[in-house]
């Protein structure tokens, strides 16, 4: 069992830090929120009143923060330089693909074997360690960190080099976004075509247009599986979020010169429907601007 220092106990790391505690390992914890230190007390894990109280001695540092100029503060210039040498660096953040790769650098520099590790699924996943992770980094970081991953999630996957990890993140989120927004249009055309909606979802699911934002995730109310539409738009995944997803990939599209025209569109519907006060809604509710 690793000692394992984790930064960031917000919606998600509060329970992927339960989950490593649970699976027996010493977890050292820091979060800038007193009420989320102490749930992860009461979880199993050690309150630590800085970061570098939390990496003294630590063979493992997990960080979950909000974006990356956070994540590149804490593990620049709080974490390196404190944290033992050799100490494996994992940030499950979702950032930009350009700051994980130079984040990368710095670490590997420093004598850090570093992974970038972003999550699919949501704060359910999180609690319930069935979270998926896609690893950027070399062959030894993520033989090292698949182990003290797998103690939080289902699926480990080494998506490739140093930011590929963020790079299959922010490309499945792209597409996760578009295909939301085509199915909401796609059921509003039904319902003016006179179709009935559940017979539609019958058709097209087992037809060429079928989408995981269709089958798994149905934006219509009483169609399909049970989905956040079904509870009023309310838990699933923040129409903020995901945003923040399209954005960065919009970011990475441009530096990269990739034409990503449907993806574009996809964040100004986002954008939009974010600024009209509904950043707090599952992203499936974007249907009722439709
Ligand atoms: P959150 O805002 O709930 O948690 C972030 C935590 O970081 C907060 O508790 C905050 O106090 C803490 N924090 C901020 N700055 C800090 C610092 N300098 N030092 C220590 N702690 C600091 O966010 P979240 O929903 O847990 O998301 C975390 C990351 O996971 C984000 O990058 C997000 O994009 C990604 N993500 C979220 C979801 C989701 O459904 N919520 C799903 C997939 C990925």
């Amino acid at each position: 069992m690793a000692a394992i220092a984790f930064i960031g106990l917000g919606n998600m790391g509060g329970g992927m830090a339960a989950n490593l505690a649970k699976a027996g390992h010493q977890v050292r914890a820091f979060d800038l929120s007193a009420p989320a230190l102490a749930a992860a007390q009461e979880a199993g894990c050690t309150p630590c009143s800085t970061v570098a109280d939390a990496v003294t001695g630590a063979d493992v540092v997990v960080t979950m923060l909000p974006n990356g100029a956070i994540v590149g503060d804490v593990i620049e210039n709080q974490v390196i330089g404190t944290a033992p040498a050799g100490a494996l660096l994992i940030d499950c953040s979702t950032i930009d693909v350009a700051t994980a790769r130079r984040l990368a650098e710095v670490a590997s520099a420093a004598g850090h074997p570093i992974v970038d590790a972003p999550v699919s699924g949501g704060i359910a996943a999180a609690r319930g360690g069935t979270l998926t992770f896609m690893v950027g980094g070399t062959d030894a970081a993520f033989a090292a960190a698949e182990p003290i991953l797998a103690a939080m999630g289902k699926a480990v996957i080494h998506a490739g080099a140093a930011g590929a990890g963020q790079a299959a993140k922010i490309c499945n989120n792209m597409l996760l976004g578009a295909t939301m927004v085509a199915t909401c249009e796609s059921f509003r055309l039904a319902e003016r075509l006179g179709l009935d909606l559940q017979t539609f979802y019958d058709i097209a699911s087992k037809a060429s247009g079928q989408s995981w934002s269709m089958t798994s995730y149905c934006p219509v109310p009483g169609v399909g599986p049970q989905t956040p539409a079904d509870n009023g738009y309310q838990g699933g995944f923040a129409t903020a979020l995901m945003l923040k997803d399209l954005r960065l990939a919009m970011g990475a599209a441009e530096e990269a010169g990739a034409p990503v025209p449907m993806g574009h569109l996809a964040e100004k519907l986002y954008a939009a429907f974010a600024a009209d006060g509904h950043a707090g809604q599952d992203f499936s509710a974007i249907i009722k601007t439709l």
